[in-house]
């Protein structure tokens, strides 16, 4: 399988090297040539696999020659070994055809476990074949950077060094991430913001002189390639566990960057049946206010309950944008200049091909905690806010009774529990009892001042020779 940059400039990659890179040098994203297609006979075979092995059916044709079918087996199996749920991605139903798919089983009860547990491992397997280590260097909020470090520290080819704002993430993110006490995992406490932080990141991508000769530095945000492959898994699972090959389902999904529901549009065209994908924000609404007029414009960022889908642009919704114009390069490339510059609207062709797939709702910090409210009241079911988003979207959304329904429960309510409480929830909600040392266990990290040669240089110190 090869990957094409979305602005039509840069080289052709396979899996591996795809795997290996961020952004495409002429400023693209990496898609797939092509999609694998399921047919209906398919599809009733693949719904009755479990997690693991349909996982494997779905990404073999993505990796292609990259990785042999054994070795992605078992990168599969240890990925999702330390999930707590027998199902990995389990179905809970809230209504008549109505349901939540519950993606937190995973090590840092969030959804991006299930891209991270696996590209740690896709990284440690290609780099260790090639004879070669890498640095992994990336800014969160939060949740990425925790999934990130639980997904790598078992990867001797790699030296992680993660940048989170200094006193600025909740006590559980953070302890998720300074509790890893691995020699090859860094945890920076910045004193300065979350923008910094991503600046900084940015700035040592763009000069990488500060690391030793000829070792590449890696993202694991959600432009790389293998995270939206990983997540196309869990709408085949979901989709047809209720029945997909013979009436479509639809899936709303709390958004952020637009990494996840991409995945789901690829799973429909894929051949998943799929009625309706509901994008579903929060007061930084950008992609819903695109959907409602036609404008795609930048508004100034929002602090909300919902942090981990506080954006200003949704980075992979340049990949679909490539699809809608006919995977024009140029097209795209003419695009994103203009939008550089101010606001573009969309030619009424692309435009009226997101409408085919897609509806949108915006949902704010009072309805995300009158959402939460609302399903405890009705179902006694605790929701967390981006999933309550999801929630609010889907009902707001939805066109009929028969609508079959998935919501996509993206983090655990433990992890965010301001907006819980918010809702008239009693008390601080408890994490599953498999993390109830957490908040006892010895952290690490290091404080450093809003610098950049002050992080070069501990980094410099720390890079494994
Ligand atoms: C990252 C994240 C999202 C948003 O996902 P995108 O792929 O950026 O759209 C939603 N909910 C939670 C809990 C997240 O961590």
């Amino acid at each position: 399988m090869n990957y094409i940059s979305t602005r039509g400039q840069a080289p052709a990659l396979d899996f591996e090297e795809v795997l290996l890179t961020g952004l495409a040098p002429d400023g693209g994203l990496y898609v797939p040539e092509s999609l694998p297609q399921f047919d209906e006979a398919e599809l009733k075979e693949l719904a009755r696999l479990p997690y693991n092995e349909l996982a494997l059916r779905i990404m073999l044709p993505f990796v292609g020659d990259s990785i042999a079918e054994a070795e992605l087996r078992t990168m599969i199996d240890d990925s999702y070994a330390g999930f707590r749920h027998p199902a990995v991605a389990p179905l809970v139903q809230l209504g008549h055809n109505e349901w939540l798919l519950e993606l937190f089983h995973g090590p840092t009860l969030a959804f991006k476990d299930f891209a991270l547990q696996l590209l740690g491992r896709l990284l440690d397997f290609v780099l260790t074949r090639r004879g070669e280590r890498a640095v992994v260097m990336g800014a969160t909020s939060g949740d990425t950077g925790s999934a990130a470090i639980q997904g790598c520290q078992h990867c001797s080819s790699l030296d992680l060094f993660i940048l989170h704002p200094h006193q600025r993430v909740s006590e559980v993110q953070r302890r998720q991430m300074t509790t890893v006490l691995a020699d090859n995992v860094h945890n920076l406490a910045v004193q300065g913001n979350f923008d910094d932080c991503q600046a900084m990141v940015k700035d040592s991508f763009a000069d990488q002189s500060f690391l030793p000769e000829g070792r590449r530095l890696i993202a694991v945000n959600s432009i790389n390639w293998a995270r939206i492959m990983a997540q196309i898994v869990y709408y085949f699972y979901s989709g047809l566990a209720l029945g997909a090959a013979g009436r479509p389902v639809s899936f709303s999904v709390p958004t952020g960057n637009f990494g996840d529901i991409y995945a789901g549009y690829l799973a429909s065209r894929m051949g998943l049946p799929v009625e309706r994908l509901i994008i579903a924000t929060n007061a930084n609404d950008i992609l819903h206010r695109l959907l409602e007029q036609n404008r795609y414009a930048r508004q100034d960022l929002q602090h909300t309950l919902s942090p981990s889908m506080d954006i200003v642009v949704s980075s992979n919704f340049e990949r679909l944008l490539f699809d809608v114009h006919g995977r024009d390069g140029a097209a795209i490339a003419e695009l994103m200049a203009r939008f550089q510059q101010g606001e573009v609207t969309l030619d009424p062709q692309a435009f009226e091909r997101i409408q085919q797939c897609f509806d949108s709702a915006s949902c704010g910090d009072a309805a995300t905690v009158a959402t939460i409210a609302e399903v405890w009241r009705e179902s006694e079911y605790l929701l967390d806010p981006h999933s309550a988003i999801g929630v609010y979207a889907g009902r707001h959304c939805r066109r009929s009774p028969g609508q079959v329904l998935i919501t996509l429960a993206t983090a655990h309510p433990a992890k965010f529990a301001e907006a819980v409480i918010q809702a008239g929830y009693p008390e601080q909600p408890p994490l599953p009892a498999h993390m109830g040392a957490l908040m006892e266990r010895e952290e690490r990290f290091e404080v450093v001042a809003n610098d950049l040669a002050a992080v070069q240089q501990f980094m410099a110190r720390h890079i494994t020779a």
